[in-house]
């Protein structure tokens, strides 16, 4: 199948149609039920989604669960020169993916191509495939045994996607699920499935075979499918924190392998001593980058003795200047939000935070936007405290609170009882400190003087606490162990000196 650049147009309407790729093919949706996918930098009702039915999500399987059979089998070299040839396809086509990106999610351009970056991250990684499936071996375990063991794959593994990070979070997924012999079935996003729609084309475009990877849109119906599908080996799920917990249980009571992905609300702690400079401007772009649409995004600004007044200040000064506006605007450094009641949802917490005693420093219901985008100002909410529920909870939008502490141990406390525990970051010019923060900070990835610790596709990514569920992260070589089970081989072969053949041993050996 070659990959084309937009999505059908359907039959009955001008509104262009994406369709389910399932064994290789494009496939209109047939349970009569679909969802309108927005611009939200206009507006505009830019496509029709699909949504699955049972019986639809069964036609996926299957068609993975077919091909699954062939698949386990191809050499590790042609699946390693399949890999490259996906890799390539996506880099070739990163303008596109982004293009994409940014209409349907709003993010600016060099964001999205950024998110393209740190996807072929993950598909460079599961390219060293036959590294990643060595196995291990004893030899002379006892006398004359062995004992090696490999790991094999699962079957079919499904993929349940967040629209924040529509092309990036398959990524992370599915590139080590079907380098490892897994089949595929993703479920993305249903808010902007256009950029994984085309990656999956592209994947088919490379030469895998068919049904190695399918994609079906929909909603809770298809999910649920999934999680109870007996043919669906493994779950990797990442979305907000009440369904990832909704998913891991509903996939383990059904026997599945699960990893579950969730939300967060991440603090940067600034030290008295720390560069403000760096700090404020790291929390800027960590805060209200991709409109702090982030599930790593700073949303808490831990200010510390006498580092919060410079702060508060130097993050304000910086925020007069931010622009707003369409991700394809290359002036424009934040976008709109995801949808309309998304946006009026985050603004409400504007309210909520004033209402709860926070100082509004900068509020972002006062910035005004021309036309029907789902836009929305930068919020810097100063004086929060624990007992607030713009502290509470995660709030997913361009607001940054900041609670200000008397010390180092403060901080620490501070996070220690938070819900949450995805990333964690620390500024300061301290040695000590940094290195004690490493130890103390109750979060699965921690930042020292860098905002966003997302680490390299060759490591794992997953948090602590309610931010993850399951006990496997996702990507890098914990994916790899996600997506294998071990086999483990004992032998034993005839003294040698008993052998058929004569080999020239001594009989009293
Ligand atoms: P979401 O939980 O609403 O949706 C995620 C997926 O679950 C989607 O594919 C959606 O169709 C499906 N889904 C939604 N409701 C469902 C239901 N009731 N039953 C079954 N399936 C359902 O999340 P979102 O709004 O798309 O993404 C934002 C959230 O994802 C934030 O909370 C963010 O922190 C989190 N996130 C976490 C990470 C991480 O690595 N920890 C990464 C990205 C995003």
């Amino acid at each position: 199948m070659k990959a084309v650049a937009e999505p059908t147009p359907s039959a009955e309407s001008a509104i262009p149609a994406i369709p389910h790729l399932i064994g290789g093919e494009r496939v209109s949706g047939t349970s009569g039920r679909s969802v309108a996918v927005f611009e939200p930098a206009t507006g505009r009702h830019s496509g029709e989604l699909p949504l699955a039915s049972v019986k639809e999500v069964d036609v996926a399987v299957a068609s993975a669960q077919a091909a699954f059979g062939q698949w386990r089998d191809v050499s590790i070299a042609r699946r390693t020169k399949l890999m490259y040839a996906f890799r390539n396809l996506v880099a070739d086509n990163a303008e596109e993916i982004a293009r994409r990106l940014t209409a349907e999610h709003g993010k600016v351009l060099s964001d999205a191509l950024g998110e393209v970056a740190r996807g072929l991250e993950n598909i460079e990684f599961a390219c060293g495939l036959a590294e990643h499936l060595k196995g291990t071996y004893n030899e002379h375990a006892s006398t004359g045994v062995d004992v090696y063991s490999v790991r094999r794959p699962l079957g079919v593994v499904a993929g349940i996607t967040p629209f924040n990070f529509p092309a990036m979070v398959p990524l992370w997924m599915l590139p080590n699920a079907i380098a490892c012999g897994n089949t595929f079935v993703l479920k993305p996003s249903e808010r902007d499935p256009s950029a994984p729609t085309f990656i999956a084309e592209l994947f088919h475009e490379a030469g895998f075979p068919p049904g190695v990877l399918n994609v079906v849109h929909g909603d809770k119906v298809a999910v649920d499918r999934l999680l109870e599908h007996p043919e669906v080996k493994a779950v990797s799920f990442v979305g907000s924190t009440p369904i990832a917990r909704y998913v891991y249980e509903t996939a383990a009571s059904h026997g599945k392998r699960v990893q579950a992905l969730a939300g967060a609300k991440n603090h940067l702690v600034v030290l008295p001593d720390a560069d403000i400079d760096l700090a404020a401007d790291s929390a800027v772009s960590a805060a209200y980058g991709s409109a702090g649409e982030r599930c790593m995004a700073i949303s808490v600004a831990v200010a510390v003795g006498d580092a919060a007044d410079p702060l508060v200040d130097a993050i304000a000064a910086r925020l007069e200047k931010l622009r707003i506006g369409p991700g394809t605007d290359p002036d424009s450094e934040m976008g709109p939000l995801i949808t309309r009641e998304h946006r009026d949802r985050v603004a409400e917490y504007v309210g909520i935070g004033d209402s709860e005693g926070a100082t509004v420093v900068v509020d972002g219901r006062d910035a005004e936007f021309e036309g029907d985008g789902f836009f929305l100002g930068v919020t810097l909410l100063d004086h929060v405290t624990a007992d607030m529920r713009v502290y509470q909870d995660e709030i997913f939008g361009p607001v940054l609170s900041v609670v200000r502490v008397e010390s180092y141990h403060d901080a620490v406390d501070l996070m220690k009882n938070n819900q949450w525990g995805n990333g964690a970051a620390i500024f300061t010019r301290d040695g000590g400190a940094a290195r004690q923060f490493q130890e103390d900070a109750d979060a699965g990835m921690v930042g020292i003087n860098v905002p966003i610790p997302v680490p390299v596709g060759y490591h794992s990514f997953g948090g602590w606490k309610d931010s993850a569920f399951g006990d496997t992260t996702m990507y890098g070589p914990e994916g790899i162990h996600f997506y294998t089970r071990p086999k483990v081989m004992t032998s034993r072969w005839p003294d040698p000196s008993r052998s058929a053949v004569d080999l020239g041993f001594p009989t009293n050996r």
